[in-house]
């Protein structure tokens, strides 16, 4: 029987998680799960995964968990340390799926008690990167990627020498506009960019994947996880979502992962994971797909893909700085402040305003830089928002 703990149980990522744990019960046992403001659903899980402690990260949540959960048993905490102190109780694995940059600390918590994190906070690698696999490599703990594509990468290289890979191709759906005239992106609303072809996900990961700053995180993500050199990443938007990312090796061979559109995947892949074991997702059908297509990604329509491949360059506090910006942009465009195409020329004047001013490109030696960085960068889009909404 394993242990696990999942932060961020209530999201998308958790409610996956929770689903599968639930199916086979005598295969786990849950510590903690933590939540935000979704506190029903949280009680609701606690309850039906017979957890140890459940966590809201909000103080204001703090009575409403407590009352539904009287009388089980079941330990309540409120705040964003009691979430990272739900770290410290041992658990074989920790699923990481809070999202934003409130993922990174209880992740560097259970790191530093030598465990399993299963990561799927996207924020974590590419704000602080090295500094993460840093704590784990010294700590003697180990980081299993959930985004489905570093799981795809991860699952084509075992038992592969790393020093034999030429290549690795992150495939992109294209998201929302994929087919859409570049002149009309510029007057893309909310709601058109909120739509994904082929993944049900929260909102804001939708609007990410129409910008493609979604993937412009993951190709990120791919460099610092893997340790690949730019050069080696490449990234072609294939419209049908099923190859998640294919490897390349020296003799020429592509290893390519296919598999259904849905996250249980590499979250049953991560939760089973040294071995293989059942995951009750959709089994392909190749008759039935019969064609797969493959088209370039395109950087003119893309902006955000040529940002990431500068910030994957710069290194350092680069990641820091385009992560806060992005979200900082996302803000902005969902508030109504900006158009969709101003996201990627606010993160780009952002990177190089910074770049310019303070140099990103240092070894991250603390978190304390991170969220320094992290802060300039939110303030300067903030500012750049104002004179581009004043326009
Ligand atoms: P969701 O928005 O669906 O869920 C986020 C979770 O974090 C919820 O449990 C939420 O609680 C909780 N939360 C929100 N704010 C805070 C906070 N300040 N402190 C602590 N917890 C908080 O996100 P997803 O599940 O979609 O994504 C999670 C992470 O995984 C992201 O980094 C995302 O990029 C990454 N990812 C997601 C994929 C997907 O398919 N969705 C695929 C690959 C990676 P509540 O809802 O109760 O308020």
């Amino acid at each position: 029987m394993r242990t696990v703990t999942i932060f961020g149980a209530t999201g998308s990522i958790g409610e996956n998680t929770v689903d599968l744990i639930a199916r086979a019960p005598e295969q786990y046992r849950v510590v903690a799960l933590t939540g935000g403001r979704n506190v029903a659903r949280l009680a609701e899980q606690a309850i039906l995964l017979n957890a140890e402690l459940a966590v809201t990260a909000f103080d204001d949540c703090f009575a409403d968990l407590k009352a539904a959960l009287a009388g089980t048993g079941i330990e309540v905490a409120a705040g964003s340390a009691a979430i990272v102190e739900a770290a410290d109780r041992h658990a074989d694995l920790f699923m990481s799926a809070i999202v934003g940059a409130a993922g990174l600390p209880p992740g560097l918590r259970a790191l530093r008690h030598g465990t399993t994190l299963a990561l799927a906070n996207k924020e974590s690698l590419v704000t602080a990167g090295p500094y993460l696999l840093a704590e784990a490599a010294r700590y003697g703990a180990t980081i299993l990627p959930v985004d489905s594509e570093h799981s795809a990468v991860f699952q084509a290289l075992v038992g592969e020498d790393m020093q034999t890979v030429e290549r690795v191709i992150i495939t992109a759906s294209g998201g929302a506009f994929r087919d859409w005239p570049m002149e009309k992106l510029a007057r893309a609303t909310i709601e058109q960019a909120s739509s994904h072809p082929n993944w049900d996900m929260g909102q804001r990961i939708t609007i990410d994947s129409a910008s493609m700053f979604n993937k412009a995180m993951e190709l990120i993500e791919t460099k610092e996880f893997f340790g690949f050199k730019p050069s080696q990443i490449e990234t072609v938007v294939h419209p049908e979502s099923l190859i998640h990312a294919l490897v390349g090796f020296n003799d020429g061979a592509l290893m390519a992962h296919l598999g259904p559109p849905d996250m249980r995947h590499a979250i049953g892949y991560a939760l089973h994971w040294p071995e293989r074991g059942h995951v009750p997702v959709e089994r392909l059908d190749l008759v039935k797909i019969a064609s797969l297509n493959f088209r370039p990604a395109d950087e003119a329509r893309y902006p955000a893909l040529r940002i990431a491949r500068d910030v994957m360059q710069t290194g350092g506090l680069a990641g820091a700085a385009f992560n806060a910006a992005k979200e900082a942009a996302l803000d902005a465009f969902i508030a109504g402040q900006i158009g969709f195409l101003d996201m990627a020329r606010l993160v780009d004047e952002v990177l190089n305003r910074l770049q310019g001013q303070n140099g990103l490109s240092c070894d991250i030696l603390s978190l304390d830089k991170v969220l320094e960085t992290d802060h300039l960068a939110r303030e300067m889009t903030q500012e750049f928002v104002q004179v581009t909404a004043a326009r």
